[in-house]
Parts: structure tokens; C-alpha cells; sequence
């Protein structure tokens, strides 16, 4: 699977794609990311990627053409290649795990990050989608395309040491995920005793698959 990010802060996503698990899964080739700057794409001297919008108003709108341009020289010219291009946009489809599943059927994704004012109404004709990361505006779509990444990434198969705890996390099966604990078993914080529910000391597998099951309150 394949991340082509279009952005014009491209420095953004660098610490982002160099560390955790997202750096392993680039490195052991179980996913490719390539950011490009849209600016690459711009075509005046200043390589200018924004303009004011027609109608007047506050802000900056990203141009058409240099992002029509960088959609048509990104997409992969294989024919058999499932490509999705998707604008990330406060007003676009909630995000969610269903969605990170199915995304996992396309070798491509092309996220559009805006920034300013969002970007030219016209691009919304060449994309497959419009995903909004939550109910509230961010300066600009590059969080937002870390956030759908890490999402679909996490769940390729390989990427994953133990694949068997994505069975029980949250959002499988419509339920959360159980209280998961760690040592110490017995923990004092001001005065108060913290502990561990004793089945899960007890090491008894059965019992703990009850206890557990028990414990995935519904969505
Ligand atoms: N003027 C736009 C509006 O009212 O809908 C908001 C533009 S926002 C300041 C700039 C860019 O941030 C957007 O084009 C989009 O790419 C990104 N963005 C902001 N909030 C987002 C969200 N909740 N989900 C996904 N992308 C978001």
C-alpha cells in the first residue's frame, strides 16, 4: 500500500514518517509514503500555490491547477493500481474504523491537505472522497492526513508484530476494548490502594477470556 501526501509543508510529516511503527513499516516495505509539495506543481517564479478568493473574503484559497496537476502526475498510471484520491475538509465524511478497513483495499490513497481557506471548489470534481477527521477546524489538512494514515497503516497486514490484538480492540465487534493493566500489581497514590483484578494474576486462561469478554462495554 501506498501514501502520496500532497501539502505545502512538507517538512511537517518529517518527523512524523521517521520514528514508531510507521518508520518500520516503511523500511520492511509493508507501506511507501512520499510527500510531495504542491508548490513543485505551482507555475509562476514564486511557485505560488494560493489566491484570494473570488467574491472577496477573508483568507487564502489553494489554486486548481496546481493540485490537478499533482493528482495527474502522482496517480499511478497502472491501470490495475486501486487508487483513491481523498481531500481531507472539516465538512467531508467522518472518519472512522470501518472506513481505515475498507481503505485497505486501495494501493494508492493521494491525500489533499488544505490549508488557509480550504481549496478551490473545482478539485472536489477529480476526488474520490471528502474526510473530515471530527467536528472542528484545523489550520490544515496534514494532521488530519497523519491521523487516516496511522489508521489504515496500522491494520496492513505485517505491520502489526502480534496481528491477533487487533481482534479484540476497540471498535471490533461494536464494543471497546477491555481494562488492560500492568506491573506493579499493587500501586499507592496518596494514601489510596490501586490493584489489579486478581483473575488476571491468577493464570488461569480460561477465567481471563470471561473476565475479559465481561469487561467490552458496548459502543
Ligand atoms: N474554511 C474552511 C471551512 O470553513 O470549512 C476551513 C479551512 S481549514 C482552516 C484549512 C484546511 O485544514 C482544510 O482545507 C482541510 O484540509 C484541513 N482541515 C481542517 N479541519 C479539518 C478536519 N476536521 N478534518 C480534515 N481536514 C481538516
Amino acid at each position: 500500500m501506498r501514501f502520496d501526501i500532497i501539502t505545502i509543508f512538507p517538512q511537517l510529516f518529517d518527523s512524523f514518517l521517521d520514528a514508531s511503527l510507521i518508520k518500520k513499516a516503511a523500511d520492511k516495505k509493508i507501506s511507501h509514503f512520499k510527500v510531495h509539495n504542491l508548490r513543485d506543481w505551482a507555475f509562476d517564479k514564486h511557485k505560488k500555490a494560493d489566491d484570494r478568493p473570488f467574491g472577496g473574503g477573508a483568507g487564502m484559497i489553494l489554486k486548481p491547477e496546481p493540485l490537478f496537476k499533482a493528482i495527474k502526475a502522482i496517480r499511478c498510471k497502472n491501470k490495475k493500481t486501486n487508487t483513491k484520491v481523498v481531500l481531507l475538509a472539516p465538512a467531508g465524511r467522518p472518519f472512522n474504523q470501518h472506513m481505515a478497513k475498507n481503505w485497505l483495499k486501495n494501493d494508492q490513497i493521494i491525500l489533499i491537505c488544505g490549508r488557509y481557506e480550504g481549496v478551490d471548489a473545482r478539485v472536489e470534481k477529480i476526488i474520490d472522497e471528502k474526510i473530515s477527521i471530527g467536528p472542528y477546524v484545523l489550520s490544515g489538512g496534514e494532521v488530519a492526513a497523519m491521523v487516516v494514515m496511522e489508521a489504515v497503516v496500522r491494520l496492513v497486514p505485517g505491520y502489526m508484530g502480534n496481528p491477533a490484538s487487533l481482534n479484540e480492540e476497540t471498535f471490533e465487534q461494536d464494543l471497546y476494548e477491555y481494562p488492560q493493566y500492568t506491573r506493579p500489581e499493587s500501586l499507592k497514590v496518596a494514601g489510596k490502594n490501586y490493584t489489579v483484578p486478581k483473575v488476571l494474576l491468577s493464570g488461569d486462561h480460561q477465567k481471563i477470556i470471561v473476565w475479559r469478554q465481561k469487561h467490552r462495554r458496548k459502543i
